[in-house]
């Protein structure tokens, strides 16, 4: 006996490609830069700075690079327009960006085989919308989505976990919570409310910061891959 199922849905942070490495490597790789153009520190110094300045000011702020500066002091830039060490970091930073963020293999490999059968394959991302956007862009899977179920929470007015984001979109899509599944690795925004709304829920725990928080509800599957989902996919809802 299969469960029926009409449409699943995926995170993107943490789910699709590994946010937490990608960061790390377009951080470091800004530092660099901007101790190549001239900024006097260690660079373990500017990266622990730099590191502080997301965690005071939400990695959505726009100035890390200036603030970096402010903290080192005014010696650190001396004898150099500081303008031009933050043109360095930010050349840096969406060089990695172009080159690093790609989805993982399996998941590229499961995403394109399940294009090819009748379930809907939306997204529901929390973020701004302009950057969750980019990322599917330069993710290179939106040709193996559906257009119309692709969902940013600061476009529909409700972040995660607020239910209502969740019954937002089923309604948007005439879908029913019990023939939909969710893929997503926050057990707390992504897998408790679909849990409670009735959802199918898969928690992928491979890499990330919440890859060892524990959610109030138990997700219906655990997952290390997309290989892991084909399986289940297949097995418990016979999707072919
Ligand atoms: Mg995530």
């Amino acid at each position: 006996m299969t469960r029926p199922l009409d449409a699943i849905f995926f995170d993107i942070d943490d789910t699709l490609f590994s946010t937490t490495v990608f960061a790390d490597k377009a951080r470091r790789s800004a530092v660099d830069a901007m101790i190549r153009a001239g900024l006097r520190a260690e660079r373990h110094e500017a990266m622990r700075e730099l590191d502080d300045v997301i965690a005071e000011f939400s990695s959505n702020y726009s100035g890390h690079f200036d603030k970096v500066l402010d903290r080192l002091g005014p010696e650190s830039t001396e004898g150099h327009n500081r303008a031009v060490i933050v043109a360095a970091g930010v050349v840096a930073y969406h060089a990695t960006k172009w080159r690093e963020l790609k989805v993982y293999d399996d998941v590229y490999e499961v995403l394109k085989w399940l294009s090819h059968t009748n379930l809907v394959r939306g997204v529901i991302s929390a973020g701004i919308t302009i950057k969750q956007a980019e990322k599917l862009v330069r993710l290179e899977v939106l040709e193996f989505l559906t257009p119309s179920a692709i969902f940013f929470t600061d476009q529909v007015g409700f972040s995660k976990p607020n239910p209502k984001l969740y019954r937002r979109v089923l309604h948007r899509l005439k879908l029913s919570a019990d023939r939909c599944l969710y893929v997503g690795d926050n057990p707390t925004h992504d897998i408790d409310p679909c849990n409670r709304e009735g959802w199918a829920t898969a928690r992928i725990r491979r890499s990330g910061r919440h890859a060892h928080e524990e959610g109030a509800t138990t997700p219906s599957y655990e997952i290390r891959d997309f290989l892991d989902l084909r399986r289940i996919l297949q097995d418990e809802f016979g999707v072919r």
